[in-house]
């Protein structure tokens, strides 16, 4: 059996507390194992990361700059391998693992910008002959936590900013899918980065906190579910560790009467079943303004009813299975929840199985209409491939709709109407809204981040993530003597 193991100061490390299997979601096989760390593995890896972390602050911006361009060509060498490797573990289709391959290249790029990215500033004649500048240093060693649902990408937000920025890294992939993690690590090391500075570390919960208990981590990202979120925020600065976590979604797509519904029944099948629903950005509830919802609700029965679901690696799956049977018994049991709720069952695939993958983990796409608002089905995050499908008779109402939903990580709006357009813009308490976009995840360029209880902290990953991994200093100078003795505060 494949053993997935830590990484620390540059080497495998094959111990840890308890084996937990790693399964393929399609046929329910267990594909390897990963140990979790102990106390005695955390303090290897954040050993490592301390020990490591001054000769890397002092690395040229340009030679680490090199490194993370060298890394990016090794890793999309190897995209296929990843990409493989992450269908395997998580069951998403090859073509949507080769897809997150290609997002976390985009924040990879945005690394290698770091040494015109991490600028401080400098004004002369600030006060009399004194000239007061900005300096970013590194914050040292920072943490961070991942979901299954990215396995590659989420760490890529977050690991070659820190490293760029001269920080080193502890990296705690999802115990459930944890091989693209110590794959990254290696090919870090092929591209020279020296040992101790990225280190894996695998294991669940405990050993989450564990990390985040060691005084010596200066900064925590988490991406996960908003509980976890929120728990993980409360206890980083609780010791005074900077802290950004990204939570759950329940993202609302709102349907103009003057929308094409050819086109939104396309980019609401698409946001909604694939990858199974398990993407924080899924689109889980249509929003119908104006007219009845029947056409759209034909459309998406024929979309829905046409997805090919099957193992992520059989050419032509449209959708694989979702994580665990667990995830998949609390799908099917929100579907059955929401039918004794009231809900009108457009399309019930949550119980389907696939032909020669009896024992996977699927869900079928499957449509709801009419759920009352009160229903798990619409109150919760179900991260599967699960769409609410709601009427209202105006904009203001799809927007307070969203208004009073607790998440608030993205949303959308499509229409060809200019002005419906831009008030959602202003008035969606979203942090990501799409315009005739479905999916609205911003360019590495700019941020990921959701409002309300989608995150707990105050800065984005990707673009947003320097300051996060920076720490400014202020510096006034003078270098032209004064003499006189002025007992004042005055301005310079
Ligand atoms: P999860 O919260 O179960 O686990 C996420 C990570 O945190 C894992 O590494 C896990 O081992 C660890 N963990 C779990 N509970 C913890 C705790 N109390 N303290 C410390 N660490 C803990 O989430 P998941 O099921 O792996 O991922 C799915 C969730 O992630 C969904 O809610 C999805 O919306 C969210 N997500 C959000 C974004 C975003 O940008 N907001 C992006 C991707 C996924």
């Amino acid at each position: 059996m494949r053993s997935i193991s830590h990484w620390i100061n540059g080497e495998l490390v094959d111990e840890g507390d308890e084996a937990l299997p790693v399964v393929n979601p399609a046929t329910d096989q267990q594909i390897a194992v990963v140990r979790t760390a102990g106390p005695g593995i955390v303090r290897r890896a954040v050993d490592a990361a301390e020990a490591a972390a001054e000769g890397w602050a002092r690395t040229p911006q340009s030679k680490r700059a090199q490194m993370i361009f060298r890394f990016r060509e090794l890793l999309l060498e190897a995209r296929e391998e990843v990409a493989a490797l992450i269908t395997a573990e998580h069951g998403k289709t090859l073509d949507d693992a080769a897809g997150e391959v290609s997002r976390a290249l985009e924040s990879v790029d945005l690394a290698t910008g770091g040494p015109a990215l991490a600028q401080g500033a400098t004004s002369q004649q600030t006060g009399p002959d004194i000239d007061t500048k900005s300096v970013l240093h590194p914050v040292g060693v920072c943490l961070g936590i991942t979901p299954f649902n990215f396995p590659l990408m989420m760490g890529m937000m977050m690991a070659p900013v820190a490293l760029a920025a001269g920080n080193t890294f502890i990296w705690k992939p999802s115990e459930q899918d944890p091989g693209a993690a110590v794959k990254i690590a290696e090919l870090f090391q092929r591209a020279g980065l020296p040992d101790g500075v990225l280190n894996v570390v695998h294991g669940r919960q405990e050993t989450a906190e564990l990390l985040i208990d060691d005084p010596r981590v200066q900064a925590v990202s988490f991406v996960g579910s908003s509980a976890a979120a929120q728990a993980v925020y409360s206890r980083a600065s609780a010791l005074g560790h900077r802290a950004q976590t990204f939570g759950g979604a329940k993202n609302h797509l709102v349907v103009m009467p003057d929308a094409d519904l050819d086109v939104v029944a396309d980019q609401l099948a698409s946001a909604a079943f694939g990858a199974a629903g398990q993407r924080c950005m899924a689109v889980s509830v249509a929003v119908v303004v104006g007219q009845s919802d029947q056409r759209l609700l034909d459309h998406l029965r024929s979309r829905a009813t046409a997805v090919r679901m099957s193992a992520g690696d059989v050419p032509g799956t449209d959708v694989g299975p979702v994580v665990s049977r667990q995830a998949q018994e609390r799908i099917r049991l929100i579907v059955k929840e929401a039918t004794a709720d009231g809900a009108r069952v457009v399309v019930d695939r949550s119980a389907e199985t696939v032909p020669g993958y009896e024992s996977g983990y699927f869900v079928g796409p499957t449509v709801l209409a009419d759920v009352p608002l009160t229903s798990r089905a619409y109150q919760e995050e179900i991260f599967g491939p699960v769409l609410v499908v709601l009427r209202v008779d105006t904009l203001d109402e799809a927007i307070d709709l969203i208004r009073r939903h607790r998440y608030g990580n993205g949303g959308s709006i499509f229409t060809s109407n200019g002005a419906a357009a831009s008030r959602f813009e202003r008035e969606a308490p979203v942090g990501m809204l799409g315009v005739n976009v479905a999916i609205p995840v911003p360019v590495a360029s700019y941020a990921v981040q959701g409002w309300k209880a989608s995150v707990f902290g105050d800065t984005g990953l990707n673009n947003a993530s320097w300051s996060f991994y920076t720490r400014p200093k202020y510096i006034t100078s003078r270098w032209e003597s004064t003499v006189g003795t002025d007992f004042g505060f005055r301005p310079n």
